[in-house]
């Protein structure tokens, strides 16, 4: 039984160092033992002298669901912290632990004084874990509740699951795999491309080794297996997209060939002198040339939305950008750069109001967070299935019924006509019609699977542990000398963060991490119109995947710091 805060309070407050590191130990004996599947790396508190697992557990839903505190330490002493923290925190609700006056308490016992430095700094880590295990809680409660009041046409909110990310990483392969410094690697370039887990690389297995024949094509035993997988991963595509109709999903190469399926067969034809085509400074380049290139060719003009000089749009200038000659809006859901997550509804909103058509590049949005494109009004979205644990070679372009009705086809050949004679050809209707000749069948099959792997833990649940490491790491990175990150505060990003560091060359720096085994991104990322707006030729860019732990960030930077003191011994260009 642990003990109430107020008996502590009692006979602990007046004791000396000595007595109280004696009642810390009597304390410690009190709390039950968290069970040995909770004793996982994922579940460490990261800065304590020895070790400590810490895990909450909730009674009730919702904002007003209580937490219990559940933790363990091979220290006894520790223990009797995790005793006084239970006894302070058990029974509240997310808001109140976030409220709550922990300092306090301990100014109250006088622990402060007491305890060894160390030991206050792993005091200071279990309090953070709570509280950000807390926020979690809350942040995920109030999606839930903002998608509802948002619109009726959404899916029904699913609970936000707590991960068991150690469990979750040894599905990975290439993550298990010894590099030739012994050590494992640390990967953080998902925002280039994500790894597999075994079930998709098994997936690509089972169909080659099992029933791979072309699509759409024979009638014999392989071939209707193989159309029934193909067809069966265009319709978990459209769940996950809330797209209402598998009708509505183009399998495409990939986000770049979709976004310039879209400029060409909607946009050209379309367009002439005097027309706008909006977008921003942050695009990818995959975003960014095919309108840019539209517009040279049809005459009309390319606009961007203005950027705040924290690297959102600027919602302020809305009013005056979006005009009647704006004809389409090309933006990204989530800056493969900044990190910034852009505000879809409102675009769309402003869009509406001038009859624009919007097209969203989700390639770093939708492996991320919940998309749903029916309840967001959009055109058009695309995004790649390599980022989204899925294989190279295989996209996805949405569009609503209508605006691929009036798409045109770019590729021509086999599957997409229903009629052809010597004089002319009819085509399919969506999605045949932009499905010509023989598709990245065995990708696409595995990248049905990547989005079945997804959902069955809910990518609320991604979102929330990616939000957790991307706190973490700013946190971290922002307590270095020297160190400039790129795009906004963490209210308005995902899981990306791209930096500089005075004295450090990106591309230097991505060596000497190298040699650590951490892989990061250097250089414009595809963005170079967003560099040159910031002034630099090249940064550093780390980018989560559901894999990445508090571990992966701890590795990222101690190899940073050393790095650093590298490259400053050196006097590397900045
Ligand atoms: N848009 C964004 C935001 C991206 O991050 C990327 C990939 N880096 C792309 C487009 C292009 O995707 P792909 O190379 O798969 O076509």
């Amino acid at each position: 039984m642990v003990s109430a805060l107020s008996e502590i309070f009692e006979e602990f407050a007046d004791l000396d160092r000595e007595d109280q590191s004696r009642f810390l130990l009597e304390l410690g004996d009190e709390i039950p033992e968290l069970p040995a599947e909770h004793r996982t790396e994922v579940n460490r508190v990261h800065g304590c002298q020895s070790q400590v697992w810490l895990i909450t557990e909730t009674t009730g839903a919702g904002d007003s669901a209580k937490f219990r505190i559940l933790a363990d330490s091979d220290s006894n002493i520790v223990r009797g912290l995790i005793a006084i923290l239970q006894a302070a925190y058990n029974d509240q609700t997310a808001a109140e632990i976030l409220r709550y006056d922990i300092d306090g308490v301990f100014r109250q016992l006088h622990l402060q004084q007491h305890i060894s430095p160390q030991r206050r700094n792993g005091l200071r880590g279990m309090v953070e874990r709570i509280r950000s295990l807390a926020e979690r809680h809350a942040v995920s409660v109030t999606r839930a509740v903002d998608r509802d009041s948002q619109t009726r046409s959404e899916r029904p909110s699913q609970p936000v699951r707590t991960l068991d990310i150690g469990q979750i990483r040894s599905q990975f392969p290439v993550l298990q795999r010894s590099l030739p410094c012994g050590r494992l690697p640390v990967y953080l370039d998902s925002g280039a491309s994500a790894q597999k887990p075994r079930v998709v690389i098994e997936k690509e297995r089972e169909v080659e080794e099992q029933y791979f024949a072309n699509a759409h094509r024979g009638t014999y035993q392989f071939g209707l297996r193989i159309d029934e997988e193909f067809e069966g991963a265009r319709s978990a595509v459209a769940r996950f997209l809330n797209a209402g109709s598998a009708d509505n999903i183009v399998f495409t190469p990939g986000t770049t060939i979709g976004l310039n399926m879209i400029a060409s067969g909607w946009g050209r034809g379309r367009l002439g002198p005097g027309d706008e085509i909006l977008t921003t400074v942050m695009e990818h380049h995959a975003n960014f040339v095919p309108w840019q290139q539209l517009a040279l060719e049809t005459g009309a003009t390319l606009k961007l939305i203005p950027l705040t000089a924290d690297g959102r749009l600027d919602q302020g200038q809305f009013e005056q950008v979006f005009t009647e000659r704006t004809r389409i809006v090309a933006v990204t859901a989530m800056s493969n750069m900044l990190g910034t997550i852009t505000p879809i509804r409102e675009i769309v909103r402003h869009a509406r109001a001038v009859g624009a058509c919007v097209v969203v590049d989700g390639a770093q949005s939708v492996p991320h967070f919940a998309t749903d494109v029916i309840a967001d009004d959009v055109d058009f979205l695309v995004f790649s299935g390599h980022k989204i644990y899925g294989p190279t070679g295989i996209g996805v372009l949405y569009g609503k019924p209508e605006r691929l009705e009036e798409m045109r086809p770019i590729h021509f050949g086999g599957h997409m006509i229903s009629q052809v004679s010597v004089e002319k050809s009819q085509w399919s209707a969506a999605p045949a019609k932009f499905e010509a000749g023989t598709m990245p069948i065995v990708q696409a099959i595995a990248l049905g699977e990547a989005i079945r792997w997804v959902e069955s833990m809910g990518i609320e649940a991604f979102h929330a542990h990616e939000q957790l490491l991307t706190r973490e790491l700013y946190r971290r990175l922002q307590g270095l000398e020297g160190m400039q990150i790129f795009g906004p505060g963490l209210e308005h990003r995902g899981g990306i963060i791209s930096f500089r560091m005075a004295g450090m060359h990106p591309e230097d720096l991505a060596a000497l991490l190298d040699q650590h085994g951490v892989f990061t991104r250097h250089g414009h990322h595809c963005t170079m119109p967003l560099h040159t707006w910031l002034g630099v030729s090249a940064t550093t860019r780390v980018s989560f995947g559901i894999y990445n732990t508090q571990d992966d960030i701890e590795a990222f930077v101690n190899a940073l710091t050393q790095a650093e003191r590298v490259l400053r011994r050196r006097g590397s260009a900045s």
